[in-house]
């Protein structure tokens, strides 16, 4: 069996947003994510739309993932949110997997304050198990240094040692702002593949899901350190700044002097190839490269239905293998620091050597 059947890329959309994917029967059948974070941000949407009848108001038929919140409440750290509303509402949603409620470390987190959220994060986690048992709950691992990834995953294995799912969050920030973390020497992509092994190291059988990962040039280098899922909420962003995704590419704007929000690439000849492949709903209502671009520049809608498309299916154009796939990483075809991320040896270092005590949880 090929090493992409494993692989899915969840489609992240906010529950108010319209849902313009309902439309098309190709892509109402994707993974989806949506967040219970929504009903922070404005709590009458919990009465409204995060109910039994979610699925429906989104007029999605495929795998449905539920995000507990945890980054919104970051954001909005007086908000009434709590492992009991999170469990009120799994309660009540049909989906196929839930997120746990985490408690994302702040950049200005302290080492002890990050411990102590990591410990929160795992309660709520043994919580929503216990409720839970025949439901798919996804904890969550956080850490900013080697010690912390790796106590927060010997913490949920003491809980569950082979949870079917289990996620990595707050990696993204990372690679957006290219920030380096204080206690961490090499580069974001370096650290993003630490934390991709430790979690392997710990957890061989289950699906890992890297948060917000799921970008057209960073999901495959997720996928090669060991990854089986993502999600990305790009796909609309990218559309609203007037560009399209492609397969291993980084974005391509359409019309040069656009507002461009850092996109630094026109798309152009050079792209045709790899346009010309696209059997999204609505490349194939065009079989020409000047044709396929005037739908682009139409409408916002035609954009995020091709990004939708390509995100969703970006794996059908990777290489056949995963050992392909791991050359085409290392050869650096996704940048240089992926290429240098995925050669580095991994060390284990022991929890206990760095004075993190595990402790009853
Ligand atoms: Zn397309």
């Amino acid at each position: 069996m090929s090493y992409l059947s494993n692989v899915r890329v969840w489609l992240g959309q906010s529950v108010d947003t319209s849902s313009i994917c309902s439309d098309y029967h190709e892509l109402k059948s994707l993974p989806f994510l949506t967040s219970l974070g929504c009903a922070i941000r404005r709590p009458s949407l919990r009465k409204t739309h995060l109910n039994a009848d979610l699925r429906r108001k989104l007029g999605l038929n495929g795998p449905l993932m539920i995000d507990s919140g945890g980054f919104a409440l970051s954001m909005n750290p007086s908000a009434r949110w709590s492992v009991r509303h999170v469990s009120d509402a799994i309660n009540e949603i049909p989906a196929d997997i839930f997120v746990s409620l985490d408690i994302p470390p702040h950049k200005t987190d302290n080492a002890k304050d990050r411990i102590r959220k990591i410990r929160e994060s795992v309660r709520n986690y043994e919580l929503l198990l216990e409720r839970f048992p025949r439901k798919v709950i996804m904890p969550v691992v956080h850490g900013r240094t080697q010690e912390e990834v790796e106590c927060c995953t010997a913490m949920i294995a003491s809980i569950s040692p082979t949870p079917a799912w289990i996620g990595i969050g707050g990696v993204v920030p990372l690679l957006q702002r290219r920030r380096l973390l204080a206690e961490w020497g090499a580069s974001p992509e370096s650290f993003i593949a630490m934390c991709l092994r430790t979690v392997r190291l710990q957890f061989r059988q289950s699906r890992i899901h890297v948060f917000g990962a799921g970008g057209t040039r960073t999901f495959p280098a997720m996928v090669a350190l060991g990854a089986n899922s993502a999600d990305s909420i790009g796909w609309r962003q990218a559309a609203g700044f007037g560009s399209i995704f492609l397969p291993l590419k980084s974005q391509r704007i359409l019309s040069p002097g656009a507002a461009s929000q850092g996109v630094r690439k026109v798309l152009d000849r050079d792209d045709a190839v790899d346009l010309m492949r696209c059997e999204c709903p609505i490349c194939i209502e065009s079989n020409t490269f000047r044709g396929r671009t005037s739908l682009f520049r139409k409408s916002f809608h035609n954009r995020s239905i091709h990004n939708a498309w390509v995100i969703g299916n970006q794996f059908l154009r990777w290489p056949k293998t995963r050992a392909e796939l791991s050359s085409l990483v290392q050869e650096g075809g996704l940048g240089a620091q992926w290429a240098v991320a995925v050669k580095q040896p991994h060390s284990k270092r022991t929890v206990r050597s760095m004075g993190i005590r595990l402790g009853p949880i």
